[in-house]
């Protein structure tokens, strides 16, 4: 069976199962509108230390009636694809199709993409392990790309 055929719960199963995904699963409970393992999901994967970023993300979406596309880490930074509530698609077709004008997504998407984006930045500063958010200068990368500060750097070479 393949990520894309399972059910929710069997998603959540297959996470429980791997054992280090407990603070996804957390979110996920907290938010569960956020759909993060509803059918229009590819993946929400990202370290311990990146909750307190992935958090602030979850919550403005929920409020807009949003659902999450993907988490991950891309290009060594959080990167969250996300769906908008059909209103939005319909938004656009009335406006487009009839010349009326319903209310405006624009709003949404600006908020939306601001906190996202905001988030994104700092994950570049913040180790994905455990959280830290040491200057620049202390942050390094491992081999696969994932964020690390100093120590835990040092821990993962061991
Ligand atoms: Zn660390």
């Amino acid at each position: 069976m393949t990520w894309n055929q399972l059910t929710r719960e069997e998603r959540r199963q297959r996470l429980m199962k791997y054992g280090k995904y407990d603070h996804v699963l957390a979110m996920d409970d907290k938010y569960p509108k956020a759909e993060m393992f509803g059918p229009a999901c590819a993946s929400a994967d990202w370290g311990p230390g990146w909750t307190k970023l992935v958090e602030p993300c979850l919550e403005v979406l929920v409020r807009h009636g949003c659902s999450v596309a993907q988490i991950k880490q891309k290009f060594c930074r959080l990167t969250v694809y996300w769906n908008g509530p059909a209103w939005t698609a319909d938004a656009r077709r009335v406006w487009s199709e009839s010349g009326e004008e319903g209310p405006d997504p624009m709003d949404l998407f600006k908020e939306v993409d601001m906190v996202i984006r905001l988030m994104s930045h700092r994950s570049l500063f913040t180790c994905e392990k455990c959280g830290e958010q040491p200057s620049r200068e202390n942050v390094g990368t491992d081999k696969s790309g994932t964020r690390l500060c100093d120590r835990c750097l040092v821990e993962e070479r061991k």
